[in-house]
């Protein structure tokens, strides 16, 4: 369908999902404003994904790039929705034809205990800002928040984004007691496995006297999500697939030397000298999806630290209307927004968990319906254009039929598409990016970024 010159879309994020939604438009003749609050548009490729999966994220990066250098991509890095942008405005005043949110998940879930929000800094982290600092902390520029990592912390959680935080924890204290007895392993080396790495260095693991972290989760070990069983499984395939997390969490325990409490609930806060000290935690009942304390079964877990790693879903962005702890999105195949028709979501602001195939195959499924359903081409028929009049008439009763059965999006006449331009340029120039993306990129990358 070629819609060159009638469409102009703005999407909110310019990572795995952004960026893709931006490609499939912009392939389709579609002009997109890509809006991203971050110099680098790679969210959580670089900011969520450990450093230590170095190839795979220059992958990723190459990726994005590729997709937001396209032709009719015009990226506008440093400008954050809700900040810089008014939400209202952006759909209503702005005259794009549609606006798709891609700024996925940030705030971490609560831990869930009064009072703990606290404590955070004192005793309590999130995984989001602990994941950060962690891939960001060797860069000299880097002003954030600094984290000790000590020995014994307690991490709750359960899925695959905690596992990665135990072995941050634990990739720290073992790299930091080797060094102390003058051996430097690299992070790479110890990420491979903690007692190959420490053996290979002549030095038994144990005698460094690192106690080592430990994951509380409130199911059973067979339940963490470390891997999902198909939809309507058979009996045969949730026994298959409980397996499977047991063989992951065992080999996970093996090369990190963590420790699992499976069947915890945390249920308090343990209080010392204004500085949190560890949980109050609970055996559990598991019936069904339900996990209960078991009355009388609660005990003191005393840690030096508390990282909480039991989800992300997405930040309140003033104007958005939220339906729980997400956007008000419907829950069908083309998540659309309940307060303004022309607005859709994709990737992780919809699914909150998820992973990068799930993130890039959303976003392509909702970009393609869109222009598939909502677009309508120039020459009415979503084909090449045809002299024969027959099929012209058919064609505009077709897209005609298209546009009462499900609207379509507003078109936009070249003098609209000017005006908007130029204000995407003033926001531009706002940031200091002059429409070369190369050029930026090599300029707000650190040196030193892994
Ligand atoms: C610890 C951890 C480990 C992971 N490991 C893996 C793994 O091994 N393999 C895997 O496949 N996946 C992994 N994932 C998941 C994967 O990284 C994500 O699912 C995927 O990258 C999400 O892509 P996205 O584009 O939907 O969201 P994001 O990457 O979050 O992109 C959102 C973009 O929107 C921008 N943004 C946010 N708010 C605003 C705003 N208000 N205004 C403008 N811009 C905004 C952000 O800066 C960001 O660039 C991991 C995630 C975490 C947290």
């Amino acid at each position: 369908m070629e819609t060159e010159g009638q469409y102009f879309v703005a999407v909110v994020g310019g990572a795995v999902a952004g960026s893709v939604a931006a490609e499939v438009l912009a392939d389709h003749g579609v002009r997109v404003a890509v809006i991203e609050q971050n110099k680098r548009p790679y969210g959580k490729i670089e900011d969520g994904l450990p450093r230590w999966h170095a190839e795979q994220r220059k992958q990723e990066y190459a990726r994005i790039d590729a997709r937001l250098k396209k032709p009719r991509v015009y990226f506008v890095p440093s400008t954050k929705l809700g900040r810089d942008l008014d939400f209202q405005d952006l759909c209503n005043q702005w005259g794009f034809s549609a606006v798709i949110l891609a700024n996925g998940a940030w705030r971490d879930r609560d831990l869930g205990i009064p009072g703990a929000e606290e404590y955070v800094g004192c005793g309590l982290l999130y995984q989001n800002p602990f994941i950060y600092w962690y891939n960001h902390k060797a860069e000299t520029n880097y002003s954030g928040p600094q984290y000790d990592v000590p020995d014994q912390a307690v991490v709750v959680g359960g899925g695959l984004a905690s596992i990665d935080v135990v072995k941050v924890l634990q990739i720290e204290n073992y790299s930091r007691a080797l060094r102390e007895r003058s051996v430097e392993v690299g992070l790479h080396e110890l990420e491979k496995g903690i007692p190959a790495a420490c053996k290979a260095h002549g030095i038994e693991p144990q005698s460094l006297g690192i106690r080592g972290c430990t994951l509380i989760y409130r199911r059973r070990e067979q339940d963490m999500p470390l891997a999902q069983a198909p939809d309507n499984a058979t009996p045969e395939q949730i026994a298959k697939t409980e397996q499977v997390r047991l063989k992951m969490l065992r080999l996970a325990r093996d090369k990190y030397l963590f420790q699992v409490l499976d069947r915890t609930l945390t249920t308090g806060l343990l209080v010392e000298n204004g500085r949190l000290a560890g949980l109050k935690v609970s055996q559990s009942k598991i019936e069904g999806r339900k996990a209960e304390p078991i009355p009388g079964s609660e005990r003191e877990l005393r840690a030096p630290l508390v990282i909480s790693s039991i989800g992300s879903v997405p930040e309140i962005i003033p104007g958005v209307a939220m339906k729980g702890e997400y956007y008000a999105l419907t829950d069908d195949s083309l998540p659309r927004y309940a307060g303004c028709e022309r607005v859709f979501g994709v990737g992780n602001v919809v699914t909150g968990q998820g992973n990068i195939r799930v993130s890039q195959t959303h976003s392509q499924k909702v970009a393609s319906q869109l222009i598939k359903n909502y677009l309508v081409a120039r020459d009415g028929h979503g084909g090449a254009s045809s002299s024969h009049a027959a099929t012209e008439a058919r064609a505009a009763a077709r897209a005609t039929a298209l546009k009462e059965t499900l609207g379509t999006l507003p078109t936009l006449s070249p003098g609209e598409m000017v005006a908007l331009e130029r204000r995407i340029g003033t926001l531009q120039e706002r940031a200091g990016y002059s429409g070369d993306y190369d050029a930026w990129i090599a300029n707000v990358t650190p040196p030193d970024l892994e």
